[in-house]
């Protein structure tokens, strides 16, 4: 992409209303603009990183071997006087009347629309386990909808839902959430450790948080400082294997953290006293068990090995995808603006030209653009004219993780130069040499 054609509305001014830092700078780096309280339009650059997270999701997901789909947006209220909810859920909702008076509304959660598709077809236990999955938007009336992005009414969400025959079964899906979500946040350069909640409205006992700690986090969590040592990495997994789940679920949920709704001071008390932690977090997700809550109240029940008829074992599992966005920037910034993980940046590298016009370095920049986009990656190029210190500014602010800068004078010696923006470090490199570089950051 070059910059003279892209919609990049960048805001030198702080913006008044955002209170956080990843607010912030999605509002300066033209990322995201508000259209009315906790609902936002994605501009290009900010689609980019949503896109790319959604990616994330998808890929690890399918490796899970849990069946993408999608349902709408607007609900009947009928299913959701079946399981109760519909008077239950309270303010959040969005209830909405179509033409002929007839109760909607914009779903806050999918429970009920997912059930009544599996009842609709599954009758047999041999149709199982099945586990389908969302990403689609989701609306809740926030009381408080704030920290843009993180707090929106409007925000996308990855929703995925498991029906089981046994409650064994059951938590073997669990245990697959909890190590697809792992890594999932891990592709995304976060770390997100699960703690053990309170279920809430949906329901149930079983359940974890994951939460990016965070001084903004609206979360107050408790915590051995133990599990911040522990890390994924890139272990082979075989999601059939129920040992080998039901152990990395362990190993990761066996140390004390817990968020405030859980929390247990005796039980804190045992953690030695160096490793307590009291911090904050940011919940970019949640896994479910709730047994047969909803297929219960639903008639979701299958025909059993024995002939019998059985309610179905079910969990959700949630992933905040847009509010990933600003818990990204919150994990990964510094005062001049945003420092993107690889995982998700919008862009793989930027080009700046510090002398546009100039007939050596234009060619030279498009040669990079040129290599750079045979490998398959995304440059972003900043040919329009203006001062270096601007373009410089304008690369630091929307954070992509390589930059090279092109001018005359390192022309004349035969090399351009290679900034890391997260270490602010700079090379001279041939042309060559930095679009190699550049391409092995990524493979
Ligand atoms: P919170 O405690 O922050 O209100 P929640 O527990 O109500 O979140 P869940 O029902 O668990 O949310 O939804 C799954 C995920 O969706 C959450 O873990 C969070 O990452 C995301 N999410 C929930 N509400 C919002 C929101 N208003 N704006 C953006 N993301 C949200
Ligand atoms: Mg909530
Ligand atoms: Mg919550
Ligand atoms: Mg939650």
């Amino acid at each position: 992409m070059r910059l003279s054609r892209y919609f990049l509305p960048v805001l030198k001014e702080n913006p008044a209303e955002a209170q956080i830092v990843s607010h912030r700078l999605m509002l300066r780096a033209g990322m995201i603009k508000q259209s009315a309280a906790g609902i936002y339009s994605w501009l290009p650059l900010g689609l980019k990183v949503l896109k790319n997270i959604e990616n994330i999701v998808h890929e690890e997901q399918a490796k899970a071997g849990h069946l993408a789909m999608l349902m709408p947006t607007i609900q009947s209220a009928d299913l959701w006087r079946e399981s109760g909810r519909y008077d239950d859920y309270g303010e959040e909702m969005l209830r909405i009347k179509d033409r002929h008076g007839r109760d909607m509304l914009f779903t806050p959660t999918a429970e009920e629309l997912i059930t009544d598709i599996f009842r609709g077809h599954v009758t047999s236990y041999k149709d199982m386990p099945l586990t389908m999955y969302q990403i689609q938007w989701k609306f809740r009336d926030e009381r408080r909808p704030r920290f843009g992005v993180m707090r929106g009414r409007e925000f996308y969400m990855k929703d995925g839902y498991n029906f089981d025959l046994t409650k064994e079964d059951a938590m073997h899906a669990y245990n697959r959430h909890l190590v697809s979500y792992l890594r999932t946040y891990e592709r995304m350069g976060l770390q997100a450790i699960p703690m053990r909640a309170d279920s809430g409205p949906i329901g149930g006992d079983d359940t974890h948080e994951f939460l990016v700690l965070a001084d903004t986090g609206e979360s107050e969590v408790f915590y051995d400082s133990a599990v911040t040592d522990l890390t994924f990495g890139d272990r082979d997994i075989n999601y059939d294997d129920k040992a080998q789940c039901q152990s990395i679920m362990e190993e990761f949920t066996t140390k004390y953290a817990r968020t405030d709704e859980t929390h247990d001071e005796a039980l804190f008390a045992e953690v030695p006293q160096e490793r307590r932690k009291v911090a904050r977090g940011i919940e970019v997700g949640q896994i479910f068990y709730f047994g047969t809550k909803y297929s219960e109240a639903m008639g979701a029940t299958v025909q059993d090995g024995d002939g019998k008829q059985v309610p179905v074992h079910m969990g959700s599992h949630g992933i905040g995808v847009s509010r990933l966005v600003g818990a990204i920037i919150e994990a990964s910034h510094d005062d001049k603006g945003i420092i993107w993980p690889e995982g998700v940046t919008p862009f793989h590298c930027g080009i700046v030209n510090l002398k546009q016009g100039d007939a050596e370095a234009d060619a030279a920049c498009e040669d990079l653009y040129h290599h750079l986009t045979k490998a398959g990656l995304e440059p972003l190029y900043d040919d329009r004219n203006e001062r270096a210190g601007g373009k410089f500014a304008t690369m630091d602010l929307i954070g992509l993780p390589w930059r090279l800068t092109v001018g005359p004078r390192g022309l004349k010696n035969g090399v351009v130069e290679l900034t890391c923006r997260k270490t602010g470090e700079s090379e001279e490199l041939t042309p060559q040499a930095a679009i190699a570089k550049v391409i092995a950051q990524y493979n």
